[in-house]
């Protein structure tokens, strides 16, 4: 293989989740002379990934395009790990780096562990302390805790649980999240809302609910209950409007959609780039979820967040009051949504904006804790939020 002027380092990723995160730190990388970058999507997710990376203007060197409608997690793991081998054979990078939680994650970090590669873990340290909650993350980021040879952690109650797993201090960086710089950068920008239903929805007066779901441990019967419950809070509330933008899982939209059908004050659209998502987040009241980025992004902007999950791995929004539990029963969503409309003193208390997980310079630290990583640079100081400042 011919002598490299720089030492190479692969992002490999396949998710929406993981491309949000994923980009303030590739658009880094790439900027500087001492580190080239080769960039490799599974395609895990199809469309969903393919608008977040137009949308950044990150074109991946490599594709696996390992998508199959109704795909099990076995099949996303096996075809990562079989495709990712082939590339390690003629593309070897000096360390490839694997965000979250993910199949491709978690396939990533074990393909390059095959061939001795080190790994880099972008938000590392999250931990919800149940196998089954979520369902597969949970387990997929402790493995790649094990693999992973530098653990950038968001927060300083990430590197608390490394260092509880015995993760050496020294492999730790504390980076803030990414998710946070992605915001920042695209919140800014103006954005108009592409779907004509949504953009009459956005004209209507009354409360804004936006919901997202898509977590595989809702899917069935706790998935047709948020269902129901959207359903009574838009007939129980005609002021209300809601916007769900639906996830591409066959399975959810199988549990949710027929709930939400005929309701004029229920408007269901298509997954929404990230620009406008965020900028609905920014139009919204309160938002209702089961998705983890969402939970981080809401606070950053004083949006109140009703999270159908019994348990989190970011405990800080719940800290600082912003985030609350509510799990997936009818009757609980319900109640909890209308307290949040009627009562101004408790949705006051829940929209102090928050920002826990970031200050919008996460990239920078990575990327220099890579570059430090690969010999060519130096660490910056790490990210300390409390939530008490
Ligand atoms: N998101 C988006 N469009 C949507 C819904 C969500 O761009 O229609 C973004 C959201 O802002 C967040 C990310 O997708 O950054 C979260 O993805 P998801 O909820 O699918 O995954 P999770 O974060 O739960 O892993």
């Amino acid at each position: 293989m011919p002598e490299r002027a720089a030492p190479l380092i692969m992002p490999i990723y396949g998710t929406r989740p993981e491309a949000v995160k994923m980009a303030p730190l590739i658009a880094l990388l790439r900027e500087g002379p001492e580190l080239d970058v080769f960039v490799t999507v599974t395609g895990q997710h199809r469309e969903m990934l393919d608008q977040v990376n137009d949308l950044f203007g990150i074109a991946g060197d490599h594709d696996l395009n390992i998508h199959s409608p109704r795909q099990t997690l076995s099949a996303i793991t096996a075809k990562a790990l079989a495709g990712l081998s082939s590339l390690f054979a003629t593309v070897r990078p000096d360390a490839v780096v694997v965000q979250g939680n993910t199949g491709t994650s978690t396939a990533a970090a074990l393909a390059a562990f095959y061939e001795k590669i080190p790994v880099v873990h972008l938000e590392a340290g999250l931990r919800s302390g149940h196998r089954y909650s979520p369902f597969p993350e949970e387990i997929n980021r402790k493995v790649t805790t094990q693999i992973a040879s530098l653990h950038l952690a968001p927060t300083q109650s990430s590197r608390a649980n490394l260092i509880r797993e015995g993760v050496p201090d020294g492999e730790i960086v504390v980076t803030g999240n990414t998710v946070i710089d992605a915001l920042h950068t695209v919140v800014k920008a103006p954005a108009a809302f592409t779907a004509p239903e949504l953009r009459a929805a956005i004209r209507r007066d009354g409360p804004l609910l936006l919901v997202t779901t898509h977590r595989r441990e809702n899917y069935g019967d706790a998935m047709s209950n948020v269902g129901r419950a959207l359903r009574q809070l838009a007939a129980e509330r005609p002021e209300l409007r809601i916007v769900f933008p639906a996830h591409r899982s066959p399975v959810m939209r199988e549990a949710m959609l027929p709930h939400l059908e005929n309701l004029s004050n229920v408007t269901v659209v298509e997954p929404l780039d990230y620009r406008e998502f965020t900028h609905l987040l920014a139009e919204s009241t309160i938002v209702l979820t089961d998705s983890g980025g969402v939970q981080e992004e809401a606070p950053s902007l004083g949006k109140p967040v009703l999270v159908m999950r019994d348990s989190t791995e970011r405990p800080e929004a719940v800290e600082a009051g912003t985030v609350k539990l509510i799990g997936t029963d009818r009757e609980r969503i319900v109640k909890e949504v209308s307290q949040l409309l009627d009562d101004p003193d408790a949705y006051a208390e829940m929209s102090k904006a928050a920002n826990p997980y970031g200050d919008g310079f996460a990239a920078p630290r990575c990327a220099a804790a890579i570059a430090e990583y690969l010999g060519v640079g130096s660490r910056m100081a790490d990210f300390n939020h409390s939530v008490t400042e």
